[in-house]
């Protein structure tokens, strides 16, 4: 079987070179070609010697996720969904915005963790994405999308809240957040590409140390007794716990806060004492505030809060000095928005298994 080089950061295809006799520029020129230039075979690699790229032809491929389908919403939002095998697919989305284009990628194949909100967790578990399929997401993007005018690349941010929980794959995804931030790849800055997390305390110690990129978490209650609810991870690292490995996050971090997202479910968590309890739960932690107006989808259950409460809550929010925002939804007529993507998972027998390994790891 071929190499699939996609599943390569700089130093693994620099390790994979060095078996093949080969010096370690090679392995930057090659990067740059599938990366900048898009490039899927090694016959387009002009500056590669023609022996080398014969023995790249023998050996190894450039093996990107098929395209399924490419939808453009009536905002400009875009979707993307990737052929993973077996009959599964995943979801990319870009997001334009006046001051930068943003791209929300997969980590998973659904989702073990269950959140009762979501429409990814509702979904069930498949497998996890290899690097190749999470960094081919950005691969296809990017390769749709090019540059401005200016030369500068259309996505200029990555976040990584698309189906799946990304610290519940954490080799597959440092690997790809390494392609993202390296020169030769895609050259992002660390503050320009963020995790976004459930809660997972032990992978965010261990992120801090090998990645530390920008940090989300999704907090989504002011207490306990709401997100062992909602979040059922909670009941295996509860808040406390979770605000303390935010701070030791910080301490590493690209940017000097955390990113707390919270989602709006009317009558659950959007009362203003909820706000008020909120306030005093971060008042050690620097954070942001990004409040996410529920995304139903059907038999959900959950409504999303009225444009008043969430004003309200918002204002609460303010008020305490803590920066707040509004997520605005988009591509909402294309299913792309928050929670929305579902792709298309098969087998989700693997739920309860997966979820006892993700316990038994922590
Ligand atoms: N698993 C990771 C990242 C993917 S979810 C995490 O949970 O952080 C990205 C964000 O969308 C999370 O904050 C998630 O809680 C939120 N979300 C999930 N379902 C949603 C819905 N139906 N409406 C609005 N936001 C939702
Ligand atoms: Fe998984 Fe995140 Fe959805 Fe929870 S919100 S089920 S962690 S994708």
């Amino acid at each position: 079987m071929k190499t699939n080089l996609l599943n390569y950061d700089l130093p693994a295809l620099t390790g994979h070179f060095a078996q093949m006799g080969e010096k370690p520029f090679r392995a930057k020129q090659v990067m740059r070609w599938i990366h900048q230039g898009g490039a899927e075979n090694f016959d387009e690699m002009s500056d590669l010697a023609k022996t080398l790229r014969a023995k790249l032809n023998e050996q190894a491929e450039v093996g990107v996720p098929a395209l399924m389908t490419a939808q453009q919403s009536r905002d400009g939002t875009r979707k993307w969904l990737l052929d993973v095998g077996t009959g599964n697919g995943v979801e990319t989305v870009f997001i334009p915005e006046a001051e930068r284009g943003t791209l929300c990628i997969s980590s998973q194949v659904g989702c073990a963790l269950e959140c009762t909100f979501c429409s990814t967790g509702r979904q069930g578990f498949n497998r996890n994405l290899s690097t190749a399929e999470i960094i081919g997401q950005l691969w296809w993007a990017n390769k749709a999308l090019g540059v401005t005018p200016k030369n500068e690349r259309v996505i200029s941010n990555v976040v990584m809240m698309g189906m799946g929980e990304p610290l519940a794959n954490y080799d597959n995804v440092v690997s790809a957040l390494s392609i993202m931030l390296d020169d030769h790849g895609y050259g992002l800055s660390r503050r320009r590409v963020t995790v976004s997390t459930s809660g997972m305390v032990p992978q965010m110690d261990r992120l801090k140390e090998d990645m530390p990129v920008a940090l989300a978490v999704s907090l989504h209650a002011s207490n306990d007794k709401v997100r062992d609810e909602i979040v059922p991870l909670n009941k295996k690292y509860p808040l406390k716990t979770l605000m303390e490995a935010c701070r030791r996050y910080l301490a590493k971090a690209p940017r000097d806060f955390v990113t707390f997202e919270y989602v709006m479910l009317d009558g659950v968590n959007d009362h203003a004492a909820h706000a008020r309890e909120l306030v005093e739960l971060v008042k050690d932690t620097p954070c942001k505030f990004n409040l996410i107006p529920f995304n139903p989808f059907p038999h959900s259950g959950y409504e999303r809060s009225s444009n008043k409460n969430i004003h309200v809550f918002k204002e609460i929010l303010m008020e305490a000095g803590l920066v707040t925002t509004v997520r605005k939804t988009r591509g909402d007529d294309i299913d792309a928005a928050c929670g929305q993507l579902a792709g298309q998972v098969r087998d989700k027998t693997r739920r309860q298994q997966k979820w006892q390994e993700i316990i038994a790891a922590g």
